[in-house]
């Protein structure tokens, strides 16, 4: 189905209120913007033309804070994917192939260390095309899959110590079924290290002018670190925050290769340990 007769079947406007699809509190509408809006356009505002004439609402919950739209709900994956994730992607996430998968494997090795990576299993959720799987292969990871819902249809038969999840949560158009096919993939348990940038505290005041919020490039959602918790409590998981676009969210009972100590501050501290 070509992008015209998708943009068609978009709604032309939005209700009102609509239900958080976080916590379920009535939200009212917050901002709209044009399809075209996306996230690259800070570093090359040509991208953000022509616009598409589409608008795209979003609601805020007055509860948890959580920022959605409602827009694409009636497309299902393959539609998505022939509007959002098709050949033009990558002009508006040029990271998505090769920088971000790199980024990705150091970090982990860094925060996990690679002997523990050795003896852990572990899933990159949404890893695209498998980059960031292949390098933490070549560092010694001997369990480590990929499954991303538009490059593989193939859903994973076993459970995972360690979910990756980078630059996922945003693309949600429902959050709560996407952190339950998370929880579904981990073992009892596990931890899962994910990335989604917080709401800045000016929020109110950018509106959907808010670089982050960018429907071309499927960032349909935008979470505050209290709707996060929320979410990911639905399904018996606590969530920490490392800093505004880091976390992790941990299994009650926690993962025996975690260590969790306090700092003087009073704050969680993370630290690995050879279990
Ligand atoms: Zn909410």
């Amino acid at each position: 189905m070509d992008t015209k007769t998708l943009l068609g079947r978009l709604p032309a406007r939005a209700a009102i209120a609509a239900p958080c699809k976080v916590c379920a509190t009535e939200s009212p509408l917050f901002d709209v913007c044009d399809f075209a809006k996306n996230c690259e356009q800070r570093r090359d505002p040509a991208l953000g033309l022509p616009l598409a004439g589409v608008p795209i609402y979003y609601h805020r919950c007055p509860n948890c804070g959580f920022i959605f739209t409602t827009a694409f709900d009636g497309l299902d994956d393959a539609e998505m994917g022939a509007l959002i994730y098709n050949d033009d992607y990558i002009r508006y996430d040029p990271d998505f192939v090769e920088a971000r998968p790199r980024q990705i494997a150091r970090m982990v090795r860094d925060m996990v260390g690679d002997a523990l990576l050795a003896r852990l299993s572990v899933l990159d959720y949404g890893g695209g095309s498998g980059k960031a799987r292949d390098l933490l292969r070549e560092a010694g990871g001997r369990k480590v899959e990929c499954f991303d819902p538009y490059f593989q249809s193939t859903v994973p038969e076993s459970r995972f110590d360690l979910l990756l999840c980078f630059e996922v949560m945003e693309h949600a158009r429902q959050p709560r079924r996407t952190v339950a096919d998370l929880r579904g993939m981990l073992n009892p348990s596990g931890m899962i290290i994910f990335s989604t940038l917080l709401q800045p505290s000016d929020i109110a005041e950018q509106g959907a002018h808010w670089w982050y919020l960018g429907p071309r490039n499927g960032h349909v959602s935008a979470f505050t670190g209290k709707s996060l918790r929320e979410l990911f409590a639905l399904e018996g998981l606590d969530v920490l925050h490392g800093s505004d676009g880091m976390h992790v969210a941990l299994t009650r009972p926690r993962p025996d290769f975690v260590d969790l100590g306090r700092s003087p501050g009073g704050a969680a501290e993370l630290g690995f340990r050879l279990p």
